[in-house]
């Protein structure tokens, strides 16, 4: 920049310089072209005094000129020096004019302030009285260099003493010499600073850059993207965080606006009210949306802030944001959790629900016919049994598929529990229409599952149909209803259906009490075991003995186990009440044994469920080491349709039954379905004829030709042969015949308590 001064020194030459061209010029061109065109001597001589006239009207101008320049260079220099002045006299350091000897001629407000004296005083000072005793020469000796001209200033840091209190206060002293002019004497400048202020502003200078660079540190280090524009919203920076969130380096976002994150989701609206907010308070905060720099949109929470001078002018806008897509997705997760169940993405049991409320509501309205469905899948407890539960997951969620494509638009569907879906089929003119929606789903289900691997599941399914307004005319009744009509199903069969009737919720109650009694009898001891003779046919001795469960009720008296071991199995009951009866029988063989009855063979029936659901083989074992009965006498009866489901897992059951040395027999044999190729897999001792082929005989052709077949086919495989139900001679007569091994039934004995048991064995083997 230039000194204002130098312009106004430059003016009065330029001002000389252009008089004295023009002077000269006018003289010379003004004669040599008057002596060219004029040729007469009087207009010459006229010419020639208005050039003289015309002479001095041009050294007036620059004259006047020149004054003009010189008295605006004066006033120039008078207020630079009276401004010099008033800063010298108000600077922040200490001035002094001082005469060579040291005396001081003026000073500034500044140093009085530091020599703890006024003006006038300061004034009647000599300096060498506020330095330290000991400085006083190497001053002298720095002056005298001084003055002899080998140095123009000198600064060193020294003591001055305090007036007022005597105190040392440390200052940095630099003084120059002014030379002689103008009239003036040479004198000494004094500049005297406070050492201590120095260092204070100094440290409160490296403090602001130590808490500056850590802002930045922090900025830059922040997990939050954070960008700073001026007022006008044009970049100023951008952190690390924004190059990761967005893909935008900083120098690509430099002088840019935050435009350039729009993301098109929101409207004018938005971002005026965004604004509004920011200039009424200052802050704004909330989710956007805005866009990365692969086109991508996603969710910020952001947070914007104005930054205001001193004046209470916008200079900065701050925002900071972080990215919450991830947030975002938990949440909608958490969300659709709320409504859906998480493995198949149904409507879970609350949703449901709600659903069918809203169903049920419009039907009341329009008079509409709708069914509640109740789909149970058939043994899926099994499935995830046998195959793991993450194919059982997979095989639900193919089912949930299969349900949900068989289903037609506006029909509902949910899953209320493991291997329980629910669906609300509408529009229906009659109930016929749900059977046939029944029908269809049973259909769809019983598509098989294929496992990567290539092995198939089929899970069947029971569905349980209630109608509005039919059976019931509530969520909650028809809900129940169907419930109730699955049982019905199950009755009939795997994969069947059934209507919803009074009869079968009846049913169900009597089913649950029945499963309470059920727990009660076996804590209370009201089960006892009877033993049924089992009668060797080519001796005719006894050999062994089924032990029977029987339920001495207190009120009802003998509740038969056909009517008990089926709720027993679907309870859960038959795990703790076939350990009780392997225990109770093992416990009572040793018991005979000790009282010296023969050797008995004692065959325990074990249920479906009991076989594949409990550890069989731990609680033999733990019945036979507790009661001390020998393996080889105990037979557990196992029935065929047992077998033929999950034949690799009851396999190896069977081997570590007979592991522990146990024989084993196949129950009901000619009900199930087992290959006998299946059979030879198994560990099996005796093949037991169902008393359904024995009953007929000798009336049924039939039924003598396969109870023939089973005891060639057992024998061939190496197997005892026992018939069930054996209830006249004519039927032992043909099973003694066809070189059947043993038989139980009526025609020996029926099902008797122990002691009735040990005395027919006394009785017949003449033992007392
Ligand atoms: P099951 O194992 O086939 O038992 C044979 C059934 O036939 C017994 O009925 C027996 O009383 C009956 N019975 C025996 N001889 C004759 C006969 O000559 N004619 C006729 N009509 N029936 C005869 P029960 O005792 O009522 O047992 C029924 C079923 O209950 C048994 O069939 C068995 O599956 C089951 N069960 C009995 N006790 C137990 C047990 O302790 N545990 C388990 N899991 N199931 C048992
Ligand atoms: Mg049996
Ligand atoms: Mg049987």
């Amino acid at each position: 920049m230039t000194n204002p001064g130098d312009a106004s020194r430059m003016a009065p030459w330029r001002g000389m310089l252009l008089y004295l061209v023009l002077g000269v010029a006018w003289v010379y061109l003004g004669d040599w072209l008057l002596a060219r065109w004029v040729s007469d001597p009087v207009v010459l001589t006229q010419m020639q005094t208005w050039k003289g006239w015309a002479y001095v009207l041009l050294t007036s101008a620059v004259a006047w000129c020149l004054l003009r320049d010189l008295r605006r260079t004066e006033k120039v220099r008078l207020t630079m020096a009276k401004e010099l002045a008033q800063i010298v006299r108000y600077a922040p350091a200490g001035f002094a004019r001082v005469a060579p000897d040291g005396s001081i001629l003026w000073a500034n407000e500044r140093l009085c302030d530091l020599l703890g004296a006024p003006l006038a005083q300061v004034c009647a000072m000599n300096f060498r009285e506020v330095m330290l005793a000991a400085d006083r020469d190497l001053a002298a000796v720095r002056l005298s260099h001084l003055l002899a001209g080998e140095i123009d200033h000198y600064a060193e840091e020294r003591e001055c003493v305090r007036r007022s209190d005597g105190h040392k206060v440390p200052v940095l002293c630099t003084v120059t010499l002014v030379p002689e002019s103008d009239g003036e004497a040479a004198h000494l400048v004094c500049v005297v600073q406070d050492l201590d202020e120095i260092k204070a502003a100094r440290a409160a200078l490296k403090n602001s850059e130590a808490r500056q660079r850590l802002a930045a540190t922090v900025v830059d280090n922040t997990m939050e993207g954070v960008v700073v524009t001026d007022a006008h919203s044009r970049i100023l920076s951008a952190n690390a965080a924004v190059t990761r969130l967005l893909g935008y380096t900083e120098e690509e976002l430099l002088g840019q606006t935050p435009r350039v994150f729009k993301s098109g989701r929101h409207d004018k609206a938005f971002y005026e009210a965004m604004w509004s907010t920011l200039r009424q308070t200052g802050h704004w905060q909330g989710e956007i949306w805005n866009r990365r720099k692969n086109g991508e949109v996603f969710p910020e929470h952001m947070s914007l802030s104005a930054v205001r001078d001193p004046a209470g002018q916008v200079t900065h806008y701050v925002c900071m944001f972080t990215d919450i897509s991830e947030e975002k997705v938990q949440q909608q997760r958490l969300e659709f959790l709320a409504h859906n169940d998480a493995l198949t993405g149904l409507s879970n049991r609350a949703w449901f629900g709600h659903q069918l409320e809203l169903v049920v509501q419009e039907a009341r309205v329009s008079g509409e016919h709708v069914a509640v469905l109740l789909l149970n899948l058939d043994r899926f407890k099994d499935v995830n049994d046998s195959y793991g539960h993450a194919t059982g997951d997979e095989v639900l969620k193919h089912i949930a598929r299969r349900v949900q494509s068989a289903l037609r638009p506006g029909d509902v569907l949910g899953r209320l529990a493991g291997d329980e879906l629910a669906v609300v089929a509408r529009h229906l003119r009659h109930s016929d229409g749900a059977a046939a929606v029944a029908r269809h789903l049973i259909t769809a289900v019983a598509e098989p599952w294929r496992s990567p691997d290539g092995f198939e599941v089929v899970a069947g399914v029971s569905v349980g149909i209630c109608m509005y307004p039919e059976h019931a005319n509530t969520p909650e009744l028809l809900l129940q209803g169907a419930h109730a009509a699955v049982y019905g199903a199950k009755a009939r069969g795997r994969g069947a259906w059934c209507f919803f009737h009074e009869a079968m919720t009846q049913a169900a109650r009597e089913r649950l009490a029945l499963e309470s009694r059920l727990r009660n009898a076996l804590a209370q001891g009201h089960l006892q075991m009877y033993y049924q003779p089992q009668v060797q046919i080519a001796t005719g001795r006894i050999v062994g003995a089924e032990a029977l469960v029987r339920w001495i009720d207190p009120e009802e008296g003998l509740i038969s186990p056909a009517r008990f071991i089926p709720v027993a199995e679907t309870s859960g009951v038959i795990g703790p009440l076939g350990e009780w009866v392997l225990n109770e029988v093992c416990r009572q063989g040793q018991q005979w044994r000790l009282e010296g009855l023969p050797d008995l063979t004692l065959a325990v029936n074990v249920s479906p469920r009991q076989f594949h659901l409990t550890d069989l083989a731990g609680c033999a074992s733990g019945a036979l080491a507790e009661s001390g009965f020998p393996p080889e006498l105990l037979e557990l009866e196992i029935t065929e349709t047992a077998l033929a489901e999950r034949t690799e897992e009851a396999r190896q059951v069977l081997m570590r039954l007979r592991a522990l040395g146990l024989r084993i027999a196949v129950d009901d044999f000619g009900t199930g379905y087992s290959s006998l190729a299946q059979l030879k897999r198994f560990p099996i001792d005796v093949l037991k004829i169902d008393q359904g082929f024995i009953s007929d005989i000798p009336q049924s052709e039939d039924d003598m030709a396969i109870s023939a077949a089973i005891i060639a086919m057992g024998h061939s495989m190496g197997l005892s042969v026992l018939a069930e139900g054996v209830e006249t001679a004519g039927q032992l007569a043909f099973l003694q015949e066809r070189g059947c091994d043993a038989y139980q039934g009526y025609l020996c004995s029926r099902p008797v308590t122990a002691d009735a048991f040990a005395a027919l064995l006394r009785e017949r083997s003449g033992a007392r």
